[in-house]
């Protein structure tokens, strides 16, 4: 199915709202032409947002990573430090958690991502002190936390079971799950890179479990670490199927595969425009995921603005602190000034959003907005002390 006439055929029935199959997105994703396959996805993005396609968003939020010891050693990881390397390895006491979160909600913050590694004597019991923690202080902050690989680890670590654990650390204060820990979930590329992680097909049924549970997450993609475009778009197929029985993806997100520090080091990157296609048959396979997030801290700012022309209603988040992509490499920055000049330039009108992606602020006017970005200045000191002060201080994944 490569005439010109079939993919046309194709992308016209994708643009109107029909469901493709697999081998359709492989086939778009190959040979579309990159213009035809970006018009068809805005199209799509469009009418599910009839009334306010003009607008894209975006989100302030912190990254508090609580520790780097891990025991799961992925390949593709910069960020980890084995459990006997003390060197390396730290652990964020619950004073400097909360300080983070007070200085979340300070500089106009709503969510906090609370991610780590795979620590082995963090069970269920640590989850629910520091979430339980944070609510009693912070109410007002979403917790928009932890992945399937998180929740498996930490069941095994309390030996109990994956529900117990959701239900337990839910009650104690978590609010959704991010997608983190997906990577690609086809065998063959999992296993690649991450050969010590639970399966693909666990990672959707502890997601799933979660969803049934009240608990709705995100899902992600890494791309660019030696996978075929039909495992990248089986990887779609996974979501969609789950997302068929659950409903519980608020959002996917893509994002590229950053070389640096680790044992994967020397393998090609995504380029940009396989991101771009990406963006684009994600918002057409997708059908029944309701926002495509462009993912610009791996890809740049530029793609970010072209991502919202290929599919995309939702630019991420604003971060606070980042350390996970950072350390392998992302070095996109930006602040809330910048963002919203960024979406403006992209033309579109940019909104704050809330972690369930209700509008906070729409800037729909430029003399209206923020003069005085504390987050701007906040970035800078960050970015100051991560080239020096802290190994931890470097830029994690996106949520
Ligand atoms: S990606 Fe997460 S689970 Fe894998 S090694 Fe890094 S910290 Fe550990």
């Amino acid at each position: 199915m490569t005439e010109k006439a079939d993919l046309q055929s194709v992308l016209d029935r994708a643009a109107a709202g029909g469901r493709i199959t697999p081998e359709e997105a492989v086939a778009l994703y190959r040979d579309a032409p990159l213009h035809a396959l970006g018009t068809a996805a805005d199209a799509v993005r469009r009418r599910r947002y009839a009334g306010t396609e003009h607008i894209a968003t975006y989100i302030i939020e912190r990254n508090i990573n609580y520790t780097n010891v891990c025991v799961t050693a992925c390949r593709f990881c910069a960020f980890y430090a084995a459990p006997k390397d003390t060197a390396k390895g730290w652990t964020r006491d619950l004073d400097d958690i909360l300080r983070r979160c007070a200085e979340t909600i300070e500089l106009g913050g709503t969510q906090i991502m609370f991610q780590g590694g795979h620590h082995p004597d963090f069970g269920v019991e640590y989850y629910e002190k520091h979430f339980a923690a944070i609510k009693k202080e912070f109410p007002e902050l979403v917790i928009h936390s932890l992945g399937a690989s998180e929740v498996e680890h930490m069941a095994r670590i309390s030996k109990t079971t994956v529900e117990d654990a959701i239900e337990r650390i839910h009650a104690a204060g978590l609010d959704s799950f991010a997608g983190a820990g997906a990577e690609l979930l086809p065998v063959r590329p999992r296993k690649a890179i991450a050969p010590l992680k639970e399966s693909g097909e666990r990672w959707l049924e502890i997601m799933e479990t979660a969803h049934r549970l009240g608990v709705e997450s995100t899902s992600t993609m890494l791309m660019g670490t030696g996978e075929t475009n039909a495992e990248r778009i089986e990887h779609l197929r996974m979501i969609r199927d789950s997302q068929d029985r659950t409903g519980g993806f608020r959002a996917f997100i893509p994002y590229t595969y950053q070389p640096e520090n680790n044992h994967l080091k020397g393998r090609t990157q995504a380029t940009l425009f396989e991101y771009l296609r990406m963006i684009a048959i994600a918002r057409l396979f997708l059908d029944n995921v309701a926002h495509i997030q462009g993912s610009w801290l791996t890809t740049g700012k530029e793609v970010g603005q072209l991502s919202l022309h290929y599919g995309a209603d939702d630019l991420g988040s604003i971060m606070l602190e980042e350390n996970v992509v950072s350390s392998a490499g992302a070095k996109h920055r930006s602040n809330r000034l910048e963002i919203i000049d960024l979406i403006r330039k992209a033309g579109r009108v940019p909104a704050q959003r809330a972690t369930t992606y209700e509008h906070l602020v729409v800037h729909d006017d430029p003399a209206n907005d923020p003069v005085d970005d504390r987050v701007a200045s906040h970035i800078s000191s960050i970015a100051i002390d991560g080239g020096t002060a802290h190994p931890e201080l470097k830029l994690l994944a996106p949520n």
